[in-house]
C-alpha cells in the first residue's frame, strides 16, 4: 500500500535543510520518495493524508535509556525486590510510551537478565508495540563498581574481555563498560576512576572486533581520559569534562552522549520523593560540572547524540524529549538538537541505513508536529500523529 502525505513542512533529520509543502511517499513501511509537491510523482492508487500547516520530523532516537527501569525515586532497588515478571511487564508499558512520545528507537544501556532481550525480541516480532530497540546487555564493571547490582562484575584484562564475550554471545548490539562511579549507586563517587585504561581496552578489542560499538559510562574527568584512551565510541554523562578531555572527543570522533536530564531530575525532586540522600548529594554537586562540560563540549566541536538515561529517578519514559529542551537551554541549536536525535545518533547507533532520517529506503517512522520545533522546541514534546513502519500508532 502506498501513502502520500502531502503538505506539510519535513524537517528531514539528516542535517539537511528543511523542505515547505512537501509530500512523503511511503510503500508499506518504507519511505519511497521525499521531495517538493510537484517534483513527486504520486501514483493515482495512493491513499492521500494531507497535512498542511503540520511539521514532520523523522522518528526520534534516544541512545541511552534502560527500559527495565522504573523512574521511581530507587529504580535500581525495585529492580532487585520487584518479580522479573512484574519488570518485564512494566517494560511493555515503558516501551509503548517511548514510541507514542515519537521516539521509535532506543539504545538499552544497561539490562537486567537479558530480560530487555526478551522485549526486543516482541518488539521486533510485534507482539508488543513499543520503540525499538538496540540493547548491550548487562554493564559491565569491577567488582563493587558503578551498577554492579545489574550488571556483570569483572576485574582484570582477560576477566573483562571474557564479560564483552558473554555480552556479545547473549546478543548485545553494543557493548558498555564503567569508567568510573556513578551517581545511583551507593559507596561510589561520580568522579572516582573504576576500570582501567587496560580493562577497557579488552572490551573494545572485543566489540569492535564483532563490529560492535562501546559506550562508556564516564563522569569523572579521569575516567573519561582512560576510556577515551582505551578507544570507546561514546561518553555516557561526560560530568566532569575539561578541556584536554573535549579535545581528545573532538580529534577521535568521539560522541557525547549527556544526559542532561538526568541529573536535573534527581536534583529538582529531592529526597521528599524518596531518592536516597546519597544520590541527591552526588546530583547536585556534579549539576554545575555537567552543564559546563556540555557547553565546553559544543564550543569545541563535540559530535553529541541525544539520550536521556530514561528510567533513572522521576526521568519517565515518554518524556525523553525534554532532554531537547534542556541541550537548547544551554545553548544548543533547535536544528542542532534535532540533528542529535535523529540522523547524529543513528550514526553513532549504526543504523544510519534505517532510521534517523526522512529520506528513501529509510523506515517509514515519521512524528507529526503541529507546531515548528524550530521555532519553539518545546512543542517535540506534543506529537500529534506518530507513524512506525508507516503504521500509525498515535
Ligand atoms: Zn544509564
Amino acid at each position: 500500500m502506498i501513502t502520500a502525505y502531502c503538505g506539510m513542512k519535513v524537517i528531514p533529520g539528516d542535517g539537511g535543510e528543511p523542505v515547505d509543502d512537501a509530500v512523503v511517499l511511503v510503500d508499506d513501511d518504507l519511505i519511497r520518495e521525499v521531495g517538493k509537491a510537484g517534483g513527486v510523482n504520486i501514483p493515482p492508487e495512493a491513499n492521500r493524508v494531507d497535512l498542511s500547516g503540520k511539521v514532520m520530523i523523522p522518528g526520534m532516537i534516544d541512545a541511552h535509556v534502560h527500559c527495565l527501569m522504573d523512574a521511581s525515586a530507587d529504580p535500581m532497588g525495585e529492580l532487585q525486590r520487584r518479580t522479573q515478571t512484574m519488570t518485564v511487564l512494566q517494560a511493555a508499558k515503558h516501551l509503548e510510551a517511548t514510541a507514542r512520545a515519537g521516539v521509535t528507537w532506543v539504545r538499552d544501556l544497561g539490562g537486567y537478565g537479558y530480560l530487555e532481550m526478551s522485549l526486543q525480541e516482541a518488539v521486533e516480532c510485534g507482539m508488543i508495540s513499543g520503540s525499538r530497540m538496540l540493547v548491550a546487555g548487562k554493564v559491565i564493571t569491577m567488582t563493587g563498581g558503578h551498577g554492579h547490582p545489574m550488571g556483570r562484575e569483572a576485574d582484570g584484562e582477560a576477566e573483562v574481555r571474557k564479560a564483552a564475550r558473554e555480552q556479545l554471545k547473549a546478543g548485545a548490539q553494543v557493548v558498555k563498560v564503567m569508567a568510573t562511579g556513578g551517581v545511583l549507586t551507593p559507596g561510589v563517587e561520580p568522579g572516582a576512576a573504576q576500570l582501567t585504561e587496560k580493562e577497557m581496552s579488552a572490551a573494545v578489542q572485543e566489540a569492535h572486533k564483532a563490529g560492535r560499538r562501546v559506550a562508556t559510562h564516564a563522569q569523572g574527568t579521569e575516567g573519561i581520559k582512560n576510556a577515551l584512551r582505551a578507544g570507546v565510541d561514546s561518553v555516557e554523562h561526560g560530568l566532569f569534562l575539561d578541556e584536554e578531555a573535549v579535545a581528545m572527543m573532538r580529534d577521535k570522533g568521539v560522541w557525547l552522549v549527556p544526559t542532561l536530564t538526568a541529573t536535573r531530575r534527581i536534583v529538582e525532586a529531592q529526597t521528599d520523593a524518596g531518592i536516597p540522600a546519597f544520590a541527591v548529594r552526588k546530583a547536585e554537586d556534579a549539576l554545575q560540572g555537567h552543564l559546563q562540560s556540555f557547553r565546553m563540549a559544543l564550543d569545541a566541536g563535540v559530535r553529541v547524540a541525544m539520550g536521556t538515561d530514561a528510567g533513572t529517578p522521576f526521568n519517565s519514559h515518554g518524556d525523553n524529549l525534554q532532554e531537547l529542551q534542556l541541550m537548547v537551554q544551554e545553548g544548543m541549536s533547535p536544528s542542532d538538537a534535532i540533528f542529535a536525535a535523529s540522523g547524529g545518533a543513528a550514526e553513532l547507533l549504526g543504523i544510519a541505513d534505517r532510521a534517523g532520517a526522512l529520506k528513501a529506503g529509510r523506515l517509514a517512522d515519521m512524528v507529526v508536529l503541529r507546531e515548528d520545533p524550530l521555532q519553539d522546541i518545546e512543542s517535540i514534546r506534543r506529537p500529534e500523529r506518530v507513524y512506525m513502519g508507516g503504521r500509525r500508532l498515535l
